[in-house]
């Protein structure tokens, strides 16, 4: 596939993706809607997804109702639950990942689902973060600020943006989308990875569709 092909399918999936998931938020009903909002703000206060028996008592509804709305976020894949407990709610994993997300304000610490997802989080809360990852190549520590505290973006850092998705993105996308230390090294995993299909994108790239995929969405 030559690099205008690959960029030209980019763009499309990233619109895909964003209308998409506007669309899905605009047909919850409104307590879904604040399920998925208290869940998303439980990640934020507290670095992990909130129990059944928390939504239920903050939003005062019986745990049956929240779960019924939390099976309607899963079935729209704004999140993932797995014996009915939330495994992950994009942009978090309740689970360790290697994207180790930490709030600069008060220090809570988070991971999330993907390179992209944690480009997100700092414009889905309005606040700067700073996020720990690994080279998908290399093995070698990254730290990435993003927000208001940014300091100079580190020119050589690159996401691989994989198109692969099934019914979830956890399952399916979100394993691929990493970062690399440089260009060779995203180049040396492409060669030895000839199966994932996807656009290279530098750091400038990958944070501005995380703020359009996540940016807004808490409103
Ligand atoms: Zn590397």
């Amino acid at each position: 596939m030559s690099s205008v092909a690959a960029g030209q399918d980019f763009v499309r999936t990233v619109k895909g993706i964003i209308r998409k998931r506007k669309e899905q938020i605009a047909t919850f009903r409104e307590e879904e809607n604040e399920v998925r909002k208290f869940v998303l703000e439980s990640f934020r206060r507290l670095g992990r997804a909130p129990t059944l028996a928390e939504i239920a008592k903050d939003l005062k509804m019986n745990e049956e109702r929240a779960e019924a709305s939390l099976r309607k976020l899963d079935a729209a894949d704004m999140l993932y639950l797995e014996g009915g407990r939330i495994v992950a709610a994009y942009p978090f994993s309740n689970q360790p990942t290697p994207h180790e997300v930490t709030f600069t304000r008060d220090g809570t610490r988070t991971y999330s689902m993907c390179a992209i997802d944690a480009l997100g989080i700092a414009f889905m809360f309005g606040e700067s973060v700073v996020i720990s990852s690994r080279c998908g190549h290399c093995n070698k520590r990254l730290e990435i600020q993003v927000g208001d505290r940014a300091g100079s973006p580190d020119e050589e850092i690159m996401v691989f943006f994989g198109f692969a998705r099934s019914e979830h993105a956890a399952t399916s996308s979100c394993p691929i989308l990493q970062f690399f230390c440089s260009r060779a090294h995203l180049d040396s995993w492409r060669v030895a990875n000839p199966s994932k299909l996807g656009a290279p994108l530098n750091l400038e790239e990958a944070t501005s569709l995380g703020k359009e995929i996540f940016g807004g969405t808490l409103v």
